[in-house]
């Protein structure tokens, strides 16, 4: 595919795409239906139903019966780490395979036109950035998503909260799968903007960031503060009567639904003729700018209400760099006045 005919690609060989970023079509005005349909179809289509399906998928092969996780165990907590780190080196490392490794498709479609296995940098252990972010995904990351996991099944087998059936329960629980990405979108702004603040970026979030190109790699390489709060939005399942298949859906959204922010590329050329629209305009964005589309894709909306959405265009750039010099007069005038 050409990916000119869908956006520019500047001299340093970056790709950006023409149209600007939006947000879900529901909170656009006035109201489409032909276009809040087309929204509906993609919202569920394919990611949101991958999710769902390895959430099904774990619960008739993966997860132990409940008697047995009445008792928490090293046993079953290192089955879980297990078959999670396996899926996640199947996942991630076949993007990377084919699209870092291989490079299948080239730089179309990709936002930064470096590959970061070209760039070693001293932020990064062993100067690479490969390495790094898969050290501290396996090591880090994918143990706390465990861990998260295995509390929240220990609760519900224990009866902790309350197991409601889908026999009961049919329309409550179908209306909250359809909430999860919503749930994970304000669960991952809220705790994401919360360490965005200075001291907390310093000392836990700038790990993340090191990655100012990001691969599949980069999603899960966190350092242990984030890896815990960003999986335990599994654990809203617990608050509000739940299902432990839909809390193990929602945990996916989050463990594997973070490769999405950070595939690098707009779209993945599946076939010469087939893409895969990835989603990682908005997050790519983040890690570019830093203080800019804390949230997802605008689901909820929560950037642009709180005046955080970077949509792409000049005009998005120009917002953020207003905003940019606020803050900086808002920094001087208090540097200021703490010295005289
Ligand atoms: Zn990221
Ligand atoms: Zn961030």
């Amino acid at each position: 595919m050409d990916d000119l005919n869908f956006g520019t690609r500047n001299k340093r060989g970056d790709w950006a795409p023409s149209a600007p970023l939006q947000i879900a079509s529901g909170w656009v005005q006035p109201f489409n239906i032909k276009k809040f349909l087309s929204f509906f179809i993609s919202y569920i289509w394919p990611w949101n139903a991958f999710h769902m399906g390895t959430a099904l998928l774990y619960w008739a092969y993966v997860i132990p019966p409940a008697q047995l996780m009445q008792t928490l165990s090293w046993n079953w907590a290192l089955w879980l780490y297990a078959v999670n780190a396996a899926a996640i080196f199947v996942l991630y490392g076949g993007v990377e395979l084919f699209w870092y490794v291989k490079r299948k498709q080239g730089t179309r479609f990709k936002y930064n036109g470096k590959f970061p296995g070209d760039q070693p940098s001293d932020v990064f252990w062993f100067k690479s950035q490969n390495i790094d972010n898969f050290l501290r995904s396996f090591f880090f990351s994918i143990p706390l998503w465990t861990l998260v996991q295995v509390l929240f099944l220990h609760a519900y087998a224990i009866g902790y909260v309350p197991w409601l059936d889908w026999a009961n329960h049919p329309v409550y629980l179908a209306a909250l799968v359809l909430l999860c990405p919503a749930i994970h979108e304000v669960h991952f702004f809220c705790i994401h903007r919360l360490i965005h603040i200075d001291f907390l970026y310093k000392w836990v979030h700038s790990v993340h960031h090191n990655s100012v190109n990001p691969s599949p790699w980069s999603s899960l390489s966190m350092h242990p503060v984030e890896g815990f709060l960003y999986h335990a939005v599994a654990f809203w399942h617990l608050v509000i009567p739940s299902n432990p298949i839909i809390a193990l859906f929602q945990l996916h959204l989050a463990g594997f639904g973070a490769l999405n922010g950070h595939i690098g590329f707009d779209k993945l050329e599946i076939t010469k003729d087939t893409p895969l629209e990835s989603h990682a305009y908005a997050h790519y964005l983040h890690h570019k700018f830093f203080e800019v589309n804390y949230g997802g894709d605008g689901l909820i909306p929560l950037d642009k209400w709180f005046g955080y959405w970077h949509d792409g265009t000049k005009a998005g750039e120009e917002l953020m760099e207003a905003r940019f010099e606020k803050k900086k007069a808002r920094l001087n005038a208090k540097a200021n006045r703490a010295s005289s």
